[in-house]
């Protein structure tokens, strides 16, 4: 039977999210369904900002960044209210199903919204990789490659002034990016919220290392670890101080959100949403897609949000071995 479909994007944006949306939408259309496409996350669900996506409308957004459909953070959508709004809004449009891409965040509204009888449908789109039921997020590939290329650049100019770059990069509760940049770019080290570090010892380090006859190092620093009171730039000044070395920081910020997804990004996202329509035609409900040694799967939402998620410990030590 005919479903209509809702599709949208929540949280913060990843490369491969659009890819994802064409993929779960043609997907749809060419199994005979409709698909309705919701603007900004659950605060459009809520206000009701949504239309009817055809196969062209989705024409051309494979190789962008960022959301077609936008994306928004909805408090309104934790409460009950918010909730019924847009339950009544989805009534409204004829959505009988709804697929979301975003976070953890996302999953517990999903949750909510499957409780009071919508079933949902989850793809795992964040660049952190930080989704604790899943291998893989969409836009982690991209994100990591866009920091590596700018982790490039920097060390051109860091090797010909003898400093050490200290370079913040986006993890909030996971050192992933981190850990595979600092790996990529032969850093010093990787501070991250997974690992125990000690800054003294870094710099002594540094020192040997300098003592040595090595000119240039990198610091990779993830969100995760720094507050007010613990900058980069602290970090940049503290290492400074103890080796002598003239050290900078650089925080790459939302840049690692943009860009053109890579191949393996936009695969990832065709497979994932395609998945995703056919867990709800063959009347599957409230499942969160997932990858698991590298095959894709599906666990029950709230299963998936009590998962727990790896750390590469080993890459970790390993980085830390060579950087000699
Ligand atoms: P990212 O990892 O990129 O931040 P996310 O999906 O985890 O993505 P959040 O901002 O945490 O991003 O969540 C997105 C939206 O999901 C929130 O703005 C809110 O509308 C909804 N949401 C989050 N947590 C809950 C919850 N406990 N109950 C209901 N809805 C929630």
């Amino acid at each position: 039977m005919a479903m209509t479909i809702g599709i949208l994007t929540s949280g913060g944006d990843a490369p491969g999210m659009n890819a994802a949306i064409r993929a779960a939408t043609r997907a749809a259309i060419a199994k005979g369904h409709k698909v309705i496409g919701v603007r900004r996350g659950y605060q459009g669900l809520i206000e009701g900002d949504m239309y009817e996506l055809t196969a062209r409308d989705v024409s051309d957004i494979l190789h962008r960044g960022g959301t077609m459909l936008c994306t928004a953070r909805s408090k309104e959508f934790t409460t009950q209210a918010g909730l019924e709004k847009a339950m009544q809004n989805c009534k409204s449009a004829g959505i009988e199903a709804l697929i979301v891409i975003g976070g953890d965040g996302t999953y517990r509204g999903a949750l909510d919204f499957s409780r009071l009888g919508m079933p949902c449908v989850g793809i795992p789109g964040t660049i952190d990789n930080d989704i604790v039921c899943t291998e893989y997020t969409i836009g982690f590939d991209t994100a990591q490659n866009t920091a590596l290329e700018m982790l490039d650049k920097l060390k051109d100019t860091e090797m010909s002034h003898n400093r050490c770059s200290v370079v913040e990069v986006m993890g909030r509760n996971a050192g992933h990016i981190g850990v595979n940049v600092a790996a990529a770019t032969g850093a010093i080290d990787c501070l991250t919220v997974e690992v125990p570090y000690d800054l003294d010892d870094i710099c002594h380090k540094i020192i040997e290392q300098k003592n040595a006859g090595k000119t240039h190092f990198e610091l990779i620093v993830c969100e995760g670890v720094v507050h007010d009171d613990f900058t980069s730039d602290h970090i940049a000044k503290y290492i400074e101080q103890k080796t002598g070395v003239t050290s900078r920081a650089t925080v790459l910020g939302h840049v690692q959100r943009g860009g053109a997804p890579t191949c393996f990004d936009r695969v990832m996202a065709l497979k994932m949403g395609y998945y995703a329509v056919e867990l709800l035609v063959n009347g599957q409900r409230n499942r969160i897609v997932a990858v698991k040694n590298n095959k894709i799967v599906d666990y029950d939402i709230e299963d998936a949000l009590n998962m727990q998620k790896g750390y590469d410990e080993k890459l970790h030590s390993v980085l830390r071995v060579l950087s000699i």
